[in-house]
């Protein structure tokens, strides 16, 4: 099967032209200018208004990007934001305590809401699809509003791959987004050295994530579905830029087997798996 050279698309999974996939190919002649995006961010984070109780808000999900998140903001920055965790009812009970532990250890607020997706995830999973888009969408609605409501004009989160070639979205009436860590380019390894000193257990999940349940179970009937991993776009992203190796990458999209006890788990939460 023909192979991308430098992520890990197969013929299966994306068009390949010589020897990379058009993805790869795209980003030879468009790629991203990263000191634009630290520019960027670095910006707003200069004109916050340090005097108000909230500068930002940050998208807290307890899991390793939203806390390097928080770590940054507060080490490198001096910026103590409001962290918001929308609970769907389907986090780990790890990561929940982790969020606990580490706002309380940067003695940052803390502002939980808590969520039903039951209905959302037992429709997605039934049909074999990814949750993970309609999932985030609804979290950022929850987050959204608190901005709103608390007149904060910034939402930061850890996310590391940009809005194309931007750092920053708009939302709805000018409350603007920030993908904090786009233009640090952190790679796996080095995140969990900069967890080390910091109230951090590692949740046993498998997979790609340090917080959901329901990400296991989801890639694993897609793969039955599919074939292919839907985290496959993502993963390849992340070691195009560099961010991951390309053997790591592979076990990461290798179809997951999900123990038992997590799927107990998730019926008692009760997802009809
Ligand atoms: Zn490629």
């Amino acid at each position: 099967m023909k192979e991308c050279k430098i992520c890990i698309h197969t013929e299966k999974t994306k068009k390949i032209i010589g020897d990379l996939c058009i993805d790869c190919l795209t980003y030879k002649k468009y790629p991203i200018d990263f000191d634009k995006l630290k520019k960027e961010v670095e910006e707003v984070i200069k004109n916050l208004d340090k005097n108000k109780k909230y500068p930002c808000i940050l998208a807290f999900s307890g899991g390793k990007d939203s806390i390097i998140a928080l770590k940054i903001l507060v080490e490198k920055f001096k910026i103590k934001p409001l962290c918001v965790l929308v609970n769907n009812k389907y986090l780990s009970q790890n990561a929940i305590e982790n969020a606990i532990n580490i706002t309380n250890y940067y003695g940052v607020d803390l502002f939980i809401i808590n969520k039903d997706f039951t209905q959302l995830f037992n429709e997605v999973i039934k049909k074999g699809e990814s949750p993970c888009r309609r999932c985030s969408r609804l979290i950022l609605r929850e987050v959204w509003r608190v901005a709103k409501r608390f007149n904060i004009k910034y939402i930061f989160t850890g996310h590391e791959i940009p809005f194309g070639h931007s750092a920053i979205r708009d939302m709805k009436e000018g409350i603007k987004m920030v993908r904090l860590l786009s233009p640090y380019k952190i790679k796996e390894d080095e995140k969990y050295k900069l967890l080390e000193n910091l109230p951090f257990k590692k949740p046993n999940l498998y997979g790609y994530t340090t917080n959901c349940l329901v990400l296991g179970v989801a890639l694993e009937r897609f793969y039955e579905k599919y074939g292919f991993s839907f985290e496959i776009d993502r993963v390849a992203t992340l070691v195009r830029l560099g961010l991951l190796d390309k053997e790591k990458a592979k076990e990461h999209i290798k179809k997951p087997e999900v123990p038992k006890e997590i799927y107990e788990e998730l019926r008692k939460r009760g997802l009809e798996i």
